[in-house]
């Protein structure tokens, strides 16, 4: 692409929606002038639940989530989030010992800030996120897929249909149970993450207790007999020894 194009391309890009989640008004105000400045669409919610209902409605291609919130706090409204959408997820804290938990494979954000942080310091870190989903876009319509819709999650020639509950592989629909279907979306919702089996089994099962990780693996191999080349060597969900599994892609 020529660097005119890639310009002209910038500036026709429409403004990116941004859904601030904060109880806090003064904060709430400050975040929401500051994005408006920089041309985004703002979007703002003032508890989880209002949140969750926003996230699902305007599909936002970004969010400020405050941790404490009242009602469902910020790590549940992530949670929650992350369920169905891969969208870019920013986390304000004012606990630092919360963070592992934040930026972790328990809950998925894709940032994090410490209270009290400088609005420039979130800017940028707002347009970094922005800028790493617009790549991955044009990475893809660069390899000449057309950029997928946004239930679709694509890696490399498999492409998981989250509404339709549908996966293709090299363009052929393959068939999963439910179950299958379930743990494909939740590995690769949290990609490269390595996720314990009991982690997988509360997640995908809504099991709590230890002994049932077996489950799990019968479920891994059955899904690895579908969508690896070599079951026997697989390179889309590898093992982490003594721990669980991760999605690589
Ligand atoms: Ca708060």
């Amino acid at each position: 692409m020529t660097r005119q194009r890639a310009m002209l391309m910038e500036t026709t890009e429409p403004p990116a929606k941004v859904l601030i989640v904060e109880d806090e008004p003064a904060l709430l105000d400050a975040l929401e002038y500051s994005m408006r400045k920089q041309g985004y669409q703002v979007l703002t919610a003032v508890d989880g639940r209002r949140a969750v209902e926003l996230a699902g409605v305007e599909h936002p291609d970004l969010i400020v989530l405050d941790l404490m919130l009242p009602g469902i706090d910020g790590l549940e409204v992530c949670r929650t989030i992350r369920k169905s959408d891969n969208v870019p997820i920013i986390m304000l804290t004012a606990l630092s010992d919360e963070i592992d938990k934040v930026v972790g494979l328990e809950v998925g954000a894709d940032d994090y800030l410490t209270k009290p942080f400088g609005m420039r310091e979130l800017l940028a870190r707002v347009k970094a996120q922005l800028r790493r989903v617009r790549l991955l876009r044009a990475e893809m319509a660069g390899t000449g897929h057309q950029e997928p819709p946004r239930s679709h999650l694509v890696f490399g020639d498999l492409t998981i249909d989250k509404d339709r509950r549908e996966v293709m592989l090299a363009n052929k629909p393959i068939s999963l149970r439910p179950k299958e279907f379930e743990l494909l979306l939740f590995l690769a919702l949290n990609r490269h993450m390595v996720l314990s089996r009991d982690l997988i089994l509360e997640r995908v099962w809504d099991w709590s207790y230890n002994g049932g990780s077996r489950t799990v693996d019968v479920h891994i191999r059955w899904l690895r007999e579908k969508i690896e080349r070599d079951p026997s060597a697989p390179v889309r969900i590898t093992t982490v020894r003594g721990v669980g599994y991760r999605f690589e892609g």
